[in-house]
């Protein structure tokens, strides 16, 4: 349960206490203001600041199942999820029970211990292409390392990515494509050299490169969740594979959203295509901070100390959070999946509707567990340019009518909706007539 402020001593910064109702000086915009006091911007991830969407963040004083409450007392459903991080809810007791656990235990020690060891193997179980799983504490991390590893592996120094696929933040990763066009990358953000980018090629999603022998790895979202939901087209995947084959480049599927949302095998296991590295993070930390790379026995052992690949993180493998993703796993077996997948199918549906009885041109495309949301009269979405034609501005007007209906959504129009074990039926109908309000309060604003 969520801890209620003594209003006296919420100002001071000994105060752990997060739910401040009532206390009179606790609104959403007095808490992000002092944030920006000492954040910058007031976050820490910069999409939640609402830059793209306009206005201000709701500031989370804690939340259960499928609702968060932010520091006004005001209970939002949540299609968040920590970016699809909570799979089982918000606060679900066997996370908060492993967590415990595991922190009354000690919550670092800077040496192995059988918590990893348990994650690892339960990751080698449900996704056989991970022979051997390194832990980190990001899916940047995750990404970061993958490609490191691909670059020693195979001596070669070029990546391939895709255009609008999403690897976290890291400077080999960040590349700009022009319009779909093959192009060695530029930088995507301020801050990176162009020397960091410069063995990065962007290609479009969803086409088959021809790839040569300078290529270290092709990375990839199997199913693209960061341009909202793509799925990748017969073929794209196979083709992928047989082109790595052909050249010796590893391939690489980043799974930091798909891994464990898809289904147990996640993306590869959906479409029966097996990469050499898989990257993981969000859905195996339960919510705390994780990130692993996992793949052939041969290749993961070219990492530190084995080999000459270096990897190291003192948090890295931290009990707390491989406690926090193992319960998680535990608890996702397989029919969890299907339970998941009908409610997808629902979200996708009653959105749909509210839109389309509102006049609200929206579609919401759906791959398994996983939603998305396309604004505007466009066809299907195939790669970036497709996704580029979502009305940014539509997106913001529904985005806070939901808001102003109790229903949270990503800030931004290009992320994907996620639900978990929270959204239960009752939850799902209470969304469903908020939907159809906020329909027509977008349409008519
Ligand atoms: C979220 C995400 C990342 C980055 O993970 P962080 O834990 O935020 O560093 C990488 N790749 C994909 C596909 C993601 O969705």
């Amino acid at each position: 349960m969520i801890n209620v402020c003594d209003p006296q001593r919420c100002q001071s910064a000994g105060c752990t206490a997060t739910l401040c109702v009532g206390a009179g000086l606790a609104s959403n915009d007095e808490f992000f203001e002092r944030s920006a006091r000492a954040i910058p911007g007031g976050v820490n991830s910069s999409i939640r600041a609402f830059r793209s969407v306009g206005g201000r963040p709701y500031v989370v004083a804690g939340a259960e199942g499928a609702h968060v409450i932010d520091v006004e007392g005001r209970r939002y459903i949540d299609l968040v999820q920590s970016y699809g991080a909570v799979i089982l809810g918000h606060a679900h007791p066997a996370v908060t029970a492993a967590v415990s656990a595991a922190a009354a235990d000690g919550t670092s020690f800077g040496a192995p211990t059988p918590r990893e060891m348990k994650l690892a193997e339960a990751i080698r179980e449900r996704v056989p292409s991970c022979e051997r799983v390194r832990f980190m504490n990001s899916g940047t991390e995750a990404t970061s390392t993958a490609v490191r590893l691909a670059r020693g592996y195979t001596g070669r120094d070029r990546v391939v990515i895709f255009h609008g696929n999403f690897h976290g933040a890291t400077d080999a990763l960040l590349a700009a494509g022009g319009s779909g066009v093959a192009t060695l990358g530029l930088p995507g953000t301020a801050g990176v050299p162009a020397g960091a980018v410069g063995e990065t090629m962007v290609v479009p999603y969803n086409v088959v490169p021809q790839l040569d022998e300078a290529v270290a790895a092709v990375i990839v979202e199997p199913v693209a969740a960061n341009m909202g939901v793509v799925e990748p087209v017969p073929g794209f995947l196979e083709g992928l594979r047989a082109e790595c084959d052909r050249v010796g480049a590893v391939l690489i599927f980043d799974e930091v959203i798909s891994g464990f949302r898809l289904g147990l095998g996640g993306a590869q296991e959906r479409y029966g295509v097996t990469p050499d590295l898989t990257t993981f993070g969000k859905v195996i930390g339960g919510g705390l901070p994780i990130g692993a790379v996992g793949g052939h026995q041969a290749i993961m052992e070219t990492l530190s100390p084995l080999g000459p690949v270096f990897h190291a993180g003192t948090l890295a493998g931290n009990p707390i959070a491989t406690a926090a993703g193992l319960a998680a796993l535990n608890v996702l077996e397989p029919d969890v999946y299907t339970e998941l997948e009908r409610r997808a199918a629902n979200l996708s549906a009653l959105l749909d509707d509210a839109c389309r009885s509102a006049g609200l041109r929206a579609h919401f495309p759906r791959v398994g567990t996983l939603v998305g949301a396309f604004m505007g009269d466009g066809g299907p979405v195939k790669n970036f340019d497709d996704a580029k034609t979502t009305d940014e501005d539509l997106y913001a007007r529904f985005f806070h009518a939901m808001l102003a209906e109790g229903v949270a959504m990503a800030p931004g129009a290009y992320e994907a909706l996620f639900v978990g074990l929270g959204h239960d039926d009752s939850v799902l109908t209470d969304l469903s007539d908020a939907a159809h309000r906020a329909a027509a309060t977008a349409v008519s604003a």
